[in-house]
């Protein structure tokens, strides 16, 4: 058993894999995910915010699919999704294509690790005391 609090609605549920969500939540949040895909194709043009307030979906778990490439946009949506390596406007995902693909090459030519996140600021150095993950 691993207990865990479900991320969504804080209730203990024996958690498996993926998300930390419990069973019901997981089903809400398709259902929320399928009212907004199609939310999408019909208000191609509807902004982030509208989208969030039509559908009762916060802001955050839109991004979230956008990030995981489930939501798709329209070239005249506004939400002007920018690659976050060169800025090209993208439909989807974080990268644009090219820099998908550069970035495949280059994990192939080096034994590098993938660095997505190329802004990240380098806070490893050791601190001392005790400090906690955020939450
Ligand atoms: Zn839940
Ligand atoms: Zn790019």
């Amino acid at each position: 058993m691993n207990l865990r609090n479900c991320a969504r609605c804080g209730k203990m549920f024996n958690y498996v894999a993926g998300q930390p969500i419990c069973e019901p939540c997981k089903k809400a949040l398709e259902d929320d995910f399928q009212k907004v895909k199609a939310y999408i194709e019909e208000n191609p043009r509807a902004s982030l915010r509208q989208i969030s307030e039509d559908n009762q979906v916060t802001t955050k778990q839109i991004q979230t699919w956008i990030r995981e490439e489930r939501l798709m946009f329209s070239k005249d949506s506004p939400l002007q999704l920018t690659c976050e390596n060169c800025g090209e406007l993208i439909q989807t995902g974080r990268f644009c294509a090219k820099c998908k693909t550069s970035m495949a090459n280059n994990l192939n030519d080096t034994f590098a690790k993938p660095k997505p996140a190329l802004q990240q600021p380098v806070k490893q150095e050791k601190k001392a005391g005790m400090r906690f993950l955020d939450t």
